[in-house]
């Protein structure tokens, strides 16, 4: 870690930690699965705070609020979602009062369908616990189902105010940040933070480090060129969506990774990409990272990604 790097006090049991990455620039790394999920950032623009994503849960969200307070001497002015996935943006409910609550125009729209789920998934906890047949089938415990319904009550989704498409900067009277969409990469549109005097990158999840990432709604193909786009940046620090803060090596993992599934699953039957998780062997680099549940995902991901472009290839005459 750099010399600039300092420790600084979360709240009183917070479930995330936080590091001073630069003066005035903190990750808030999460410490709770359960809580947090992901990581945050908190930026003093002089003027101004602004957050980078808010965990998966109102209470976490409502303790990196206080975090602003504590570390930057003010309340959080401005918002901004990496991308749409839950474990970033379900926090958003304790940022109402911002002037700025911000996500690319994409985002914005995956986020309204995937906050849409959210709500229909509560309704149905509620309705199967209201048919006793209908909840054995699916196999959840009424306990089960009132431990969900417990905690997506105290859920108001949030979406943002303000979209934007393309890069925008913000200016603030100590620092200003830029915040790059990258398209489709990790989730269907992802956006990264750049502090260019600092050289820090906020990634959301388009970088991990010591995770596995996760292949879902994005296009691998377009986030291996997106990692090639940002590691020309040269970042002193990369802040990732999971993990804790790293160099450039973040990029270069997440990049590597994503190199070894095109090279493992070249030339797969469909039954190797059936039981992906126990034809192919988890390589050697990756044993140690965290959530090795997400291996034989990204395999079959990857896999049915790299299909369907296929498919469109032949379609389109290409
Ligand atoms: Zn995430
Ligand atoms: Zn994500």
């Amino acid at each position: 870690m750099s010399d600039t790097s300092a420790p600084a006090s979360p709240p009183p049991s917070a479930p995330f930690v936080t590091e001073q990455v630069a003066p005035g620039v903190f990750a808030a790394y999460s410490d709770d699965a359960d809580a947090c999920q992901a990581n945050s950032g908190i930026i003093d623009l002089g003027d101004r705070t602004l957050v980078f994503d808010t965990f998966v849960t109102p209470a976490a969200g409502a303790q990196l609020r206080q975090a602003c307070v504590e570390l930057t001497g003010r309340l959080p002015d401005v918002v901004v979602n990496s991308h749409h996935h839950l474990d970033h943006s379900l926090g958003n409910q304790e940022f109402v009062d911002c002037a700025l609550l911000m996500c690319e125009a994409r985002t914005h729209e995956l986020m309204h369908a995937r906050f849409d789920a959210f709500t229909a998934a509560y309704a149905e906890c509620r309705r199967l616990l209201d048919d006793p047949s209908a909840a054995a089938q699916s196999g959840l415990s009424t306990h089960e189902l009132q431990e969900q319904i417990r905690a997506a009550a105290l859920v108001h989704p949030t979406l943002p105010n303000v979209s934007f498409s393309g890069p925008l900067t913000l200016h603030g009277t100590r620092r200003h940040v830029t915040l790059v969409p990258l398209g489709a990469c990790h989730s269907g549109s992802d956006t990264v933070l750049w502090l260019p005097f600092e050289r820090i990158l906020f990634t959301g999840d388009v970088a991990v480090s010591g995770h596995h990432p996760w292949l879902t709604d994005g296009a691998t193909h377009a986030w291996v060129s997106a990692l090639e786009q940002l590691k020309a940046y040269d970042p002193a620090v990369v802040i990732p969506g999971h993990g804790r803060s790293s160099s450039v090596d973040a990029l270069q993992d997440t990049w590597t990774y994503l190199h070894a599934l095109a090279d493992l699953t070249r030339g797969w039957s469909t039954a190797e990409v059936e039981q992906a998780s126990t034809v192919q062997p988890m390589p050697a680099a990756f044993e140690r990272l965290a959530s090795p549940e997400a291996f034989g995902h990204n395999l079959r991901r990857y896999v049915a990604q790299r299909r369907a472009a296929s498919t469109r290839d032949t379609e389109s005459g290409r």
